[in-house]
């Protein structure tokens, strides 16, 4: 049976692509963060997303933006995802933040309503244990741009039901979308590696081995990446890049997670990467 109402928490660069890609695919969207200006900004992303998507795909028969966020419901009040049958929690990557919400939705949704963490390194297993509904609690690690990425990484807690796997997976499938499904521990598989990669190539940097360009080519001209590291930090945020590698550091107790000192001066700099227009790269167009 179709899932219809879906909640999505978070209106960043994740939280924007998910409710993007769930209208897209049919369904009525909740999207909740904690102020208007930010939704605003949410609101112009997805126009402009799926301009870019229409020309890019050259597809006539794509639905129009209005028509898009038609069926997204835009709040501040987290009240309205009482009636969401699924919920995608995609905030900031601190265990604070997510740890406030998730008692929350706890104590607003519905007994039934699985919950998807879609967070770069915490444990699931740990975001489970705030909740009375540790079997309902899944990790669904999108990939970014979500609307363009046809595969998911999707995460097993300890206590999650093999219900609420069959329910997150349909819900990929409706979203037109595939899952890779492993055990749970910080970072997964992707970031456990990913983050490692990035670490260590801003680490290359700060002690002037090669330039941003040439770290980034030897990926792309040498491996055949599409993107080298650098430039795969800017498009995800380095400041989500800093809060990864930080949970990744507090979880394992393992120096060889701990963040490169540039990394961390360009975060106090405010320099997230494409997402404000100013990372390794300069972007033009950025809001
Ligand atoms: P982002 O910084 O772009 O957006 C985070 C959003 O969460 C912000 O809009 C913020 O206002 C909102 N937020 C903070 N507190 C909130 C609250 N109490 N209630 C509702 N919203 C709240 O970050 P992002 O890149 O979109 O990342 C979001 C999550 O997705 C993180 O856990 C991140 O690790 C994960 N993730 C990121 C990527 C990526 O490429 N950026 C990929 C996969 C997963």
């Amino acid at each position: 049976m179709k899932i219809q109402v879906v909640g999505v928490v978070g209106a960043g660069v994740m939280g924007i692509g998910v409710a993007q890609n769930l209208s897209q695919t049919g369904h009525q969207v909740i999207l909740v963060d904690i102020s208007e200006d930010i939704l605003e900004n949410a609101k112009k992303e997805i126009r402009n997303n799926v301009r870019f998507q229409g020309f890019f795909q050259k597809n006539q028969q794509a639905e129009s933006p209005d028509n898009i966020l038609h069926r997204i419901k835009f709040s501040t009040n987290y009240k309205f995802l009482e009636s969401a049958e699924f919920v995608i929690e995609n905030a900031t990557e601190k265990w604070d933040i997510k740890k406030g919400i998730y008692a929350q939705l706890d104590a607003i949704c519905p007994e039934k309503t699985v919950f998807a963490a879609n967070t770069s390194a915490i444990s699931i297993t740990r975001i489970a244990s705030v909740t009375k509904r540790a079997d309902k609690v899944i990790g669904m690690h999108f990939m970014n741009p979500v609307p363009m990425k046809p595969m998911v990484e999707m995460i097993r807690g300890y206590h999650t039901s093999d219900d609420a796997i069959a329910t997150a997976k349909e819900l990929l499938a409706q979203m037109g979308k595939e899952c890779i499904l492993v055990n749970d521990s910080p970072g997964f598989v992707s970031n456990r590696v990913l983050m490692l990669t990035i670490n260590e190539a801003i680490f290359l940097l700060q002690d002037r081995v090669a330039s941003v360009e040439e770290v980034d080519k030897i990926f792309t001209s040498c491996f055949g990446h599409k993107m080298g590291p650098l430039e795969t930090a800017d498009l995800i945020g380095l400041d989500t890049i800093l809060f990864s590698i930080e949970v990744l550091y507090e979880s394992f107790n393992d120096s060889k997670y701990r963040p490169c000192p540039l990394l961390k001066k360009m975060v106090d700099a405010g320099l997230y990467g494409r997402k404000n227009g100013q990372g390794f790269y300069t972007y033009s167009g950025a809001t």
